[in-house]
């Protein structure tokens, strides 16, 4: 028998929903490149319904106890007293959400000698001290894909309500105002700028198809460089480095993975180079960012605007300054947990469950770390290190 502790967020304030807005979702075929969608033998939720808080499991129960296992599930993640805590010694599977992520610190893997899966429902494994996981030979996977278009829309989405100034122009209504001057007087058009994703991967280059057609001039860096027809179709421009790419773009979108190469990258020295009155949105990890640098850089003027829904830790405190700072267009960490995407995370996860209780590989596309080591996508996009812990993001 395998104990499986799950966090997830917690229930809507107003009860479990019992009618949804739409009836269903769509039916994918397969990932825009052609990755499989997730493929477990099974699942016992309908698709389109709320998975990701605790009430729904991610679907999980009836499987894991119907094959003698046993599930928690919490959103009490926090503190030595946390129902976490308390349950984690004598875990063998942990099943955490970025969006509410249960940090798996070196402390906690080493109060956790039953651990051997650590199973990420979504995609970013930052949350996991990656260098405690090689030590103690705990498989770290993921959900790779599940939410990179939904983040990629999402993304899109906060471009065009910062650079259009649509989040104080809704304001003005809902407070009963029609102050056009007002709500114009920091509204641009996206046409004619640069825009730029410090990587490219499945988020990132979702992110530079979905702009194409807006008539703006693309730019970006990563690690390794995409295919040159997919460069000349989408009229990239490669830069070898961020610090290449961020003077020249007017938008800077982040989509890499929070490693110890990417965190604090946007600090005060990064940002004064970027031009004045430039945007930034950061859906990839809070700490890729200086917390008090973005809040300087919008105050003074350097920066027009900030969006995201990435903080640290999360939950953030009442007070983080990213709450009340201006020209910010900030969301709780959502955008990968669009009810599309939990049917696809949740699927999953179980599809990760069933492989490793049944002695099946997982596949690589999943795997973050196997065996001691960075394996499968995790050897290609990160780099071994422990992200869990330093400043607030
Ligand atoms: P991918 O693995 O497809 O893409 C990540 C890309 O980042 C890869 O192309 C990788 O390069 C590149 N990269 C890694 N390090 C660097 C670096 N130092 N400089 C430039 N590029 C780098 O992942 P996704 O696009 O699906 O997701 C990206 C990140 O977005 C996740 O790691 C996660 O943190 C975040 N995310 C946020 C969500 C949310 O709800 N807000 C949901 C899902 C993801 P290469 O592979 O070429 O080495």
């Amino acid at each position: 028998m395998v104990k499986v502790l799950c966090v997830l967020y917690d229930d809507p304030v107003g009860g479990y929903p019992s009618l949804y807005a739409r009836p269903d979702l769509p039916v994918l075929e397969a990932y825009p490149d052609g990755q499989r969608l997730p493929t477990p033998r099974a699942v016992d939720f309908t698709p389109g319904t709320l998975l990701g808080s605790v009430s729904g499991e991610l679907g999980l129960r009836g499987f894991l106890e119907s094959g003698g296992h046993s599930l928690v599930v919490t959103s009490d993640k926090d503190g030595a007293e946390s129902v976490f805590d308390r349950e984690l010694p004598d875990t063998d599977v942990v099943i955490s959400q970025p969006f509410w992520p249960a940090y798996l610190t070196a402390e906690r893997i080493a109060k956790a000698p039953k651990l051997k899966l650590a199973i990420t429902a979504g995609i970013g494994s930052d949350h996991v001290d990656l260098d405690a996981a090689i030590a103690h030979g705990i498989t770290v996977a993921e959900v790779t894909y599940c939410n990179s278009v939904s983040v990629a829309e999402h993304v899109v989405m906060m471009i065009l309500s910062l650079v259009r100034n649509y989040l104080p122009s809704h304001q003005w209504v809902r407070s009963g105002g029609w102050n056009i001057a007002d709500c114009v007087e920091r509204s641009y058009d996206l046409e004619g700028m640069a825009v730029g994703t410090v990587a490219a991967g499945r988020i990132g280059l979702g992110v530079l198809r979905r702009l194409a057609p807006f008539g703006v001039k693309l730019h970006y860096t990563d690690r390794h460089r995409l295919p040159t027809d997919v460069e000349r179709d989408l009229g990239l421009t490669f830069h070898p480095t961020t610090r290449d790419l961020v003077p020249v773009c007017d938008v800077v979108t982040i989509n890499a993975p929070l490693h110890p190469e990417t965190e604090g990258l946007f600090d005060d020295a990064l940002i004064a180079t970027m031009k004045r009155g430039a945007y930034l949105i950061n859906t990839a990890r809070a700490k890729i960012c200086d917390r008090d640098a973005v809040v300087r850089a919008l105050e003074s003027g350097q920066l027009a605007g900030y969006a995201g829904d990435v903080w640290f830790p999360q939950p953030p405190a009442a007070d983080h300054p990213w709450r009340t700072m201006p020209h910010h267009g900030m969301t709780p960490h959502i955008s990968g947990s669009s009810l599309s995407a939990q049917a696809r995370y949740a699927a999953g996860t179980r599809e990760i469950l069933e492989c490793w209780l049944e002695n099946r590989p997982i596949r690589d596309e999943y795997l973050i770390v196997q065996g001691g080591a960075l394996a499968g996508v995790g050897a290609h996009s990160y780099t071994a290190g422990n992200a869990t812990t330093g400043a607030p993001g």
